[in-house]
């Protein structure tokens, strides 16, 4: 594995995992894990996999640095998507009868 980033999970090398042992008897250590760089997380599909081993080494990360990543772009007013909302009757079975159908589609404002 030639190509690859360290996992930048903070408790990543806390996990008991014996993929995570490291050393000789006597001076064992659990190692952060490496995360291979692929087709699958690199290039064009750079992602969080890219970085982390794992969704739980992720989520200690964001949690541990939520501020910071919430300054990256904050949100200081909600977005709003024009939609137009439309009810249609649908009916169901062989002659059971009918259910009102709410149907949400989005409006392209900018002309599409
Ligand atoms: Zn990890």
């Amino acid at each position: 594995m030639s190509n690859f980033v360290w996992c930048h999970g903070p408790s990543c090398h806390k996990s008991h995992t014996q993929d995570r042992i490291r050393g000789v008897k006597g001076s064992k250590v659990l190692r952060t894990r490496k995360v291979a760089q692929n087709q699958w997380n690199s290039g064009e599909r750079h992602n969080m996999y890219s970085y982390f081993c794992s969704n739980g080494c992720y989520n200690d990360f964001a949690n541990k640095y939520v501020r910071e990543v919430i300054a990256i772009a904050p949100r200081t007013e909600a977005l709003e998507t024009p939609i137009e909302v439309t009810k249609e009757q649908v009916q169901y079975g062989w002659r059971d009868g009918t259910y009102t159908n709410t149907r949400i589609t989005t409006v392209d404002n900018n002309g599409g």
